[in-house]
């Protein structure tokens, strides 16, 4: 929306802002769901990905492609590439072209983009560490990446345009205005079967209002991010509340799913989350089979992993961005690949799990680098008087603990069990301060922080830790 539709929307009264959202989503649906998106959603829904050897000759192709695309139509990458032997034999070819990361196609952004940036779909990717990259897509490219999700969410037993759908990510609509007295925390897009939930008021006070409408609305499928899931479904928990609407799958995105997440909300709400990497970001796609396992999806582009000194990082290459071509992008987050073949019937290769950005870990002068994951099983040790909490660390010595208790089960010795879980991690050198807050605000985006991590650059750089 443009800042004058904002405005307007903003001092209209509830079933204008639902009509305004629907005629959005009416545009939205328009620019999405075109002819590109049907052909190859029902090409999609019928390919074997059983068969390795085809989809190792497609994704060749798309690596092929999009080298020779980058080169004709992007000056950047054509500068770059310059003089080089560009020929590509094999996927492991990709290894002599250079790699590429954010500052360096921000800083040159205009010269990346092969289409005019006014006839092409915006996105910002990777807003979790400071500026973003706006990835600009060509309309046909966009519409894949739609027809792939679909295709991912239908082989999960969810038609996306049938189903009821409860979303939750990163909006706030709700912003002074009151349906008589009570605050609305949700507006309707009809043009999708929508129900748009803010994530920016989902708090304790307000989470009853959130659980009844979600009741009244019986959602098929529960869609969004991560932290607003779990912050619903450890409510539900922690009160013993039997929800009144039974989803028939989940599927999250944006943030890293961690095992006490994903126990958490499918125990709440009683159905099966399809974890996906890779929407988001304009990535090569990672989703989650019916078996449950994650899969490297490698008809819509290539990972690699590289070692820049802090261990592995993914480099990803995607067959959807010719609009903005991302080819070996050092995007920031880490992969760890399995071995093995999936009952599913896919091909593609497994992954293990994949973990977070640089500003996902807090450090320790005795142990490095310590991920969201570890970090993960203290918060599951937790008495369950503990309803929020975040780690905050702005220098190598010392760790705030911000901490949403239920004052009436709360009791001192908690703070004990989280220190002590914390020092095993963390050595004996950190010190530790734990502060009670009314509440955790969320971060400009919507999402959640876990981690706050202020860590000067050259604190850690100094110790060899960035
Ligand atoms: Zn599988």
């Amino acid at each position: 929306m443009n800042r004058l539709a904002e405005l307007v929307y903003y001092w209209s009264p509830i079933w204008l802002q639902n009509r305004i959202i629907s005629a959005y989503g009416r545009r939205l649906v328009a620019q999405r769901y075109g002819e590109p998106y049907w052909s190859e959603r029902t090409r999609l829904l019928r390919k074997d990905y059983g068969d390795r050897a085809g989809e190792d000759a497609a994704q060749l192709d798309g690596v092929r492609d999009i080298i020779a695309h980058a080169i004709a139509a992007s000056a950047f990458y054509r500068d770059l590439y310059a003089g080089m032997d560009v020929s590509v034999d094999t996927v492991s070819d990709l290894a002599k072209f250079p790699v590429v990361d954010k500052e360096q196609l921000r800083a040159d952004i205009e010269r990346v983009y092969t289409i005019p940036v006014e006839q092409g779909i915006h996105l910002f990717t990777g807003g979790t560490t400071g500026k973003s990259l706006e990835v600009v897509y060509t309309p046909e490219d966009f519409q894949k990446r739609m027809a792939y999700l679909d295709a991912f969410k239908i082989r999960c037993g969810i038609d996306p345009f049938k189903s009821r759908k409860a979303t939750f990510s990163g909006r706030s609509f709700a912003k002074g205005v009151f349906q008589g007295k009570r605050r609305i925390f949700w507006r309707d897009n009809t043009a999708y079967n929508q129900r748009l939930y803010s994530t920016f008021d989902l708090t304790e006070r307000n989470i009853p209002a959130y659980l009844a409408d979600l009741d009244r609305y019986q959602p098929d499928v529960l869609n969004g991010f991560v932290s607003a899931l779990h912050q619903l479904a450890s409510h539900v928990l922690r009160e013993g509340i039997r929800p009144g609407f039974r989803p028939k799958a989940i599927f999250t995105t944006s943030e890293t799913l961690l095992p006490h997440h994903r126990e958490a909300i499918q125990a709440a709400f009683g159905a099966h989350i399809y974890d996906q990497y890779g929407s988001a970001e304009g990535a090569t796609f990672v989703t989650e089979c019916l078996e449950g396992n994650l899969h490297y999806n490698i008809d819509t582009g290539v990972i690699e992993s590289a070692d820049f000194g802090q261990g592995p990082e993914m480099l990803i290459t995607s067959f959807t961005t010719h609009g903005t071509p991302l080819i070996r992008y050092r995007i920031g987050d880490r992969i760890v690949f399995r071995d093995g073949t999936c009952s599913c019937g896919s091909a593609h290769p497994l992954v293990e799990r994949i973990e977070g950005r640089a500003v996902d870990y807090l450090y320790s002068a005795d142990r490095g680098r310590v991920s969201l994951s570890h970090l993960a099983d203290v918060i599951k040790g937790l008495p369950n008087c503990v309803k929020e909490m975040q780690f905050q660390q702005d220098g190598l010595d010392e760790i705030r603990i911000l901490l949403v208790v239920d004052e009436e089960l709360y009791a001192a010795s908690a703070e004990e069990t989280i220190k002590s879980a914390m020092r095993y991690r963390f050595g004996d050198g950190m010190r530790f301060s734990i502060e009670k807050v009314p509440a955790i605000p969320r971060e400009a985006s919507g999402k959640f922080a876990l981690i706050k991590n202020r860590i000067p650059a050259d604190q850690l750089a100094g110790m060899g830790l960035n």
